[in-house]
């Protein structure tokens, strides 16, 4: 290996050779003597929207932080301080130079939209309309409120926000500052896709004139819709992080899928990552017929005010459903009622055996877990097989998402985003007939949210069982579903969840509502959102063929 790493060479030493001295002129900051340690910044250009790309723990957080001006950079440097002037002499030359002149002279006024924003409301107090009044230095808060139909909640109170509405309060408020960086760290969080559109061309429609924008986001078709140009950061989680060059953002996206940045000449991944879906197998019985799993009449829930009307469906064994709508249309009501948590008013679930369900909850929290109980606990509960080294559970699924890091912490003093990761785990190792997972990819980079993917589709081929899987990132849940069940109807009063239809179908029937059209990309087959009015947008609308297979 190149020495860097302290655990093993993630690239198996694969090109990554000679680089410790010309990357050590490159270090930007390092937290502390055996601490994470970042190598060069993203570039931030004005009237564009930067995108950064890379797994989580390899420092976007810590990049964004020191272009707002947060964190002052040591340079790598922790036995004496480091002024400005040395940092702007590190610069000299690239873009950079100017920006930090600006931030040692304190002329960079950032808005930044934080990561994890359910920290926010221990901040705040007061309803949505004041709190959005109040950071308004604009004059265009309330419009941004209508615009993200926040105006219907404006009297209600911050603690009461569901997730969405939280997002999307904390996004209208950091537009309405008056900023010259406006940061956006995984804005789509918590949004469904209509949202996610929605926010993303209000974003762009903003990065004008002298502003800088800066994008950290995981859902791939989002990242790709809203930047100009992207940089990627590879290294080892935790440990390192490097920040590529910027690309035109289609070219850097699909080289971070390859796995290899050609401006650096540096192979990050082994593998590329694919977005080509394997057409799983069908599954037949004794005569030689795929057969039905799983069968529900037409049902109708109701949760106090809210009503759910499902159509009826079956599921046949080995089939991955995906689950696509707005929120608080009933998909978890949905998934509770699967899970047997919800008896529904009418109609029933039709099994030919008894199903061993394993199912993973929207919201996950620290009382999810026993008090106690480690990580490797939990999961040796779930199967023992998970924490063995080289089981495939343990190479696939544990290694994939960084668990194998953590086995000796208490699960419950993990991060909302570890929390999430481990709730997967568990959920997916566990021996069941049916995998119930809501939302799974919150909180994941683009690597982890295409390992559950794959996880999700080669167990229940193996296993020979089902899935549901609700989830908003559409290049995952276009990856993972035989068949999709669209829900539709008035969020918070009445929900209606289709049969489940082909892909293709629901796709085209979702994008066709939401008056977008997706292509292929030519060369990496991957989704992408054309931009509203584009040559392709109007010809696919001409031709009803909102979402394109090929
Ligand atoms: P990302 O945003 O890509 O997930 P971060 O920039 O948040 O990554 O973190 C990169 C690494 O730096 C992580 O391993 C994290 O634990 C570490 N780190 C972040 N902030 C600090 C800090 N204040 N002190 C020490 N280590 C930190
Ligand atoms: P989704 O998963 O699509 O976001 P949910 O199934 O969680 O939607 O919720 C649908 C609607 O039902 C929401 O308006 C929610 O507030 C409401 N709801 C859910 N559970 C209850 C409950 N126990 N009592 C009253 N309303 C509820
Ligand atoms: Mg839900």
């Amino acid at each position: 290996g190149c020495g860097l790493c302290i655990k093993a060479c993630p690239f198996d030493a694969i090109s990554i050779v000679n680089l410790p001295e010309e990357l050590e002129e490159e270090a930007v900051h390092r937290y502390s003597i055996n601490g994470f340690k970042l190598y060069s910044l993203p570039i931030p250009k004005a009237g564009q929207v930067v995108g950064i790309l890379g797994k989580n723990g390899t420092g976007k957080t810590t990049a964004i932080k020191i272009l707002a001006g947060e964190l002052k950079p040591n340079l790598g440097i922790l036995d004496r301080d480091v002024e400005y002037d040395e940092i702007i002499k590190r610069f000299r030359g690239s873009e950079l130079q100017t920006y930090f002149q600006k931030i040692a002279n304190k002329k960079i006024k950032a808005a930044h939209k934080i990561q994890y924003i359910d920290l926010v409301p221990r901040h705040l107090k007061g309803d949505v309309k004041t709190l959005l009044k109040k950071a308004d230095e604009r004059g265009i808060a309330l419009d941004l409120g209508k615009q993200l139909n926040l105006d219907k909640i404006y009297d209600r109170d911050v603690r009461n926000l569901s997730g969405g509405e939280l997002q999307k309060l904390v996004i209208a408020a950091t537009l309405s500052k008056e900023a010259d960086i406006y940061i956006f760290d995984e804005p789509s969080s918590y949004l469904d896709v209509k949202e996610r559109i929605n926010v993303s061309k209000i974003i762009m429609n903003e990065a004008k004139g002298n502003k800088y924008f800066l994008i950290v986001e995981h859902d791939l078709a989002v990242l790709d819709y809203l930047s100009d140009f992207i940089h990627i950061i590879y290294g080892d989680p935790g440990v390192y992080g490097i920040v590529s060059k910027p690309y035109g953002v289609r070219v850097g996206i699909n080289n971070y899928l390859d796995g290899y940045l050609p401006s650096e000449n540096m192979r990050i991944r082994k593998e590329p990552i694919q977005f080509r879906k394997i057409a799983s197998e069908s599954i037949v019985d004794a005569n030689n017929k795929p057969y039905k799993y799983l069968e529900w009449d037409n049902v109708s829930i109701s949760r106090g005010s809210f009503k759910l009307d499902v159509d009826s469906g079956y599921v046949m064994n080995g089939e991955v459903i995906g689950i696509i709508g707005p929120n608080a249309i009933g998909k978890t009501t949905f998934i509770k009622f699967l899970a047997g948590e919800i008896k529904p008013e009418n109609g029933n679930i039709i099994t030919y055996k008894e199903l061993k369900i394993s199912y993973k909850p929207q919201y996950i929290g620290p009382e999810m877990f026993q008090e106690g109980l480690t990580v490797e606990d939990i999961l040796r509960n779930a199967n023992p097989e998970s924490i063995i080294p080289n089981s495939w559970l343990y190479l696939e699924l544990i290694q994939k998402l960084n668990l194998n890091r953590m086995f000796d912490r208490e699960a419950r003093s993990l991060s909302g985003g570890e929390m999430q990761k481990l709730a997967i785990a568990a959920t997916l190792s566990s021996n069941a007939d049916l995998y119930l997972l809501d939302e799974p990819s919150a909180h994941l980079d683009v690597e982890e949210r295409l390992a559950i993917a794959k996880i999700i589709r080669r167990l229940t081929e193996i296993r020979k069982v089902t899935a549901f899987v609700a989830e908003h990132d559409i290049i995952i849940l276009d990856f993972i579903s035989d068949r999709i069940i669209v829900f539709n109807g008035n969020p918070g009063i009445y929900g209606h969840a289709e049969v489940p239809k082909d892909t293709k179908k629901a796709m085209n029937q979702l994008l066709s509502d939401l008056k977008i059209t997706i292509r292929r990309d030519s060369e990496s087959g991957r989704p992408r959102i054309n931009k509203e009015g584009s040559y392709l947008d109007r010809l696919q609308k001409t031709k009803g063929e909102f979402y394109a297979t090929t």
